[in-house]
């Protein structure tokens, strides 16, 4: 991941044998010494965490004390993430330590992971204790992640390879409600398929077509687990036309098509996640319907027209999610994509990465990044649920009947 440049620096060395070999490699352990000194975001190195919000923005970077594998955070981050009026007190001799928002207090001990909540007593347990480290009171990451965003209604995600907190309002997913309502299925397009159509295919023989369809199989397994309903335009390694995807979609009733390839490019630099967006708007100019014409088609009705806002909608709410993945903010993307100008509901397409960059495949080689990524789009997939269905509050039910 952060080790490239050194790695880059060391392939001349063995490549240069010639007289000036001693000089060209002094300067090459002086470039890999330097390299190694100002390699960014490599977790041994990087002392403090960033907390940014759901469109990938710094809310605060914090300075962290490591203690063998755990890191702790000042009583002042607390006051630079969450709450610029907190006040605290600490009780030396009882090693104790008492934090003050606007109508509650907290109370912790150092050394012991339990965290009391007053005026409601409730008492949560935290899995590292806080400790004091010179002389200060010191709060473990979890205190961030697991019991504070709590008090300002907001969700923490961790994300401990970038030592990066997202911080999101709080999800107001209601699966119960969600699955029982029988409309909702989404499509889930694993890309490509067969022998003949593999995609794009990295150096180390990994196929586009097998990244997506276990990744598929993975968000229908996950998915329904949560009440919602998938299908999936292919099960297996077979090749399948637009119309028979299309037509999966539109048997189901599917109310969101979520189509997942991977990418490649000439340019090993060229990386990251991508989210396309189809907007029709354009569509009609597009020199392919040319061949519409000649057969004597009318042009179809832009059935994606009528789902533009939804798409944006699912794009956006999937863009920030995975936005706490990645190192830089996820690129969204709007264009015509004639492949889903038929489907009848709205409609996006998720790169996952770059098979011709050593890092994204790397990642896609993970099994624990590929986790996270099928968390993230399932997140998206309950977002957008909740922001079309909103879960129905009883008093509601009761006025309606
Ligand atoms: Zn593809």
């Amino acid at each position: 991941m952060t080790t490239n440049n050194v790695v880059y620096t060391k392939k001349p060395q063995e490549a240069r044998t010639n007289r000036h070999g001693l000089r060209v490699t002094v300067r090459v352990l002086f470039l890999t010494i330097f390299a190694w000194i100002i390699t960014p975001n490599s977790p041994a190195q990087q002392n403090s965490v960033r907390f940014i919000d759901v469109n990938g923005e710094t809310i605060a970077e914090t300075p962290i004390q490591s203690q063998g594998e755990q890191i702790y955070l000042s009583v002042d981050a607390v006051r630079q993430v969450f709450d610029p009026v907190m006040t605290d007190q600490y009780n030396h001799p009882r090693k104790r330590l008492i934090l003050k928002t606007k109508d509650q207090q907290i109370r912790l001990q150092m050394g012991h992971p339990t965290v009391g909540i007053d005026p409601s007593g409730l008492t949560h347990t935290l899995p590292t204790p806080p400790i004091i480290i010179a002389q200060q009171p010191m709060l473990p990451v979890a205190f961030f992640t697991q019991i504070l965003p709590d008090f300002y209604n907001l969700e923490a995600l961790y994300n401990p390879s970038l030592q990066r907190v997202q911080l999101r309002p709080k999800d107001t997913w209601a699966p119960a409600v969600i699955g029982n309502s029988p409309n909702w299925a989404i499509i889930i397009d694993p890309g490509h398929g067969g022998e003949n159509d593999r995609g794009c295919e990295s150096s180390t023989g990994l196929l586009e077509k097998d990244i997506v369809l276990a990744l598929a199989k993975r968000l229908q397994r996950m998915s329904e687990e949560q009440g919602i309903k998938v299908y999936l335009t292919r099960q297996t390694d077979t090749k399948k036309t637009h119309f028979e995807r299309i037509q999966v979609a539109k048997r189901n009733q599917g109310q969101l098509f979520l189509s997942l390839h991977c990418n490649a490019s000439f340019s090993p630099h060229e990386k990251g996640i991508k989210i396309y967006l189809n907007n029709p708007k354009g569509q009609l100019r597009f020199p392919s319907n040319a061949q519409a014409a000649l057969t004597g088609q009318r042009l179809k009705p832009l059935a994606q027209a009528n789902f533009l806002k939804q798409s944006q909608d699912f794009a956006h709410a999937l863009q920030t999610e995975l936005n706490f993945l990645t190192e830089a903010p996820v690129e969204l993307t709007e264009l015509p994509l004639i492949a889903l100008s038929e489907a009848y509901m709205p409609a996006v397409v998720l790169e996952l990465g770059y098979l011709s960059n050593v890092e994204d495949l790397e990642k896609l080689s993970e099994s624990e990044y590929i986790a996270g990524i099928a968390q993230a789009i399932v997140r998206a997939f309950q977002r957008h649920i909740s922001a079309i269905n909103p879960p129905v509050q009883s008093t509601e039910l009761e006025q309606e009947q």
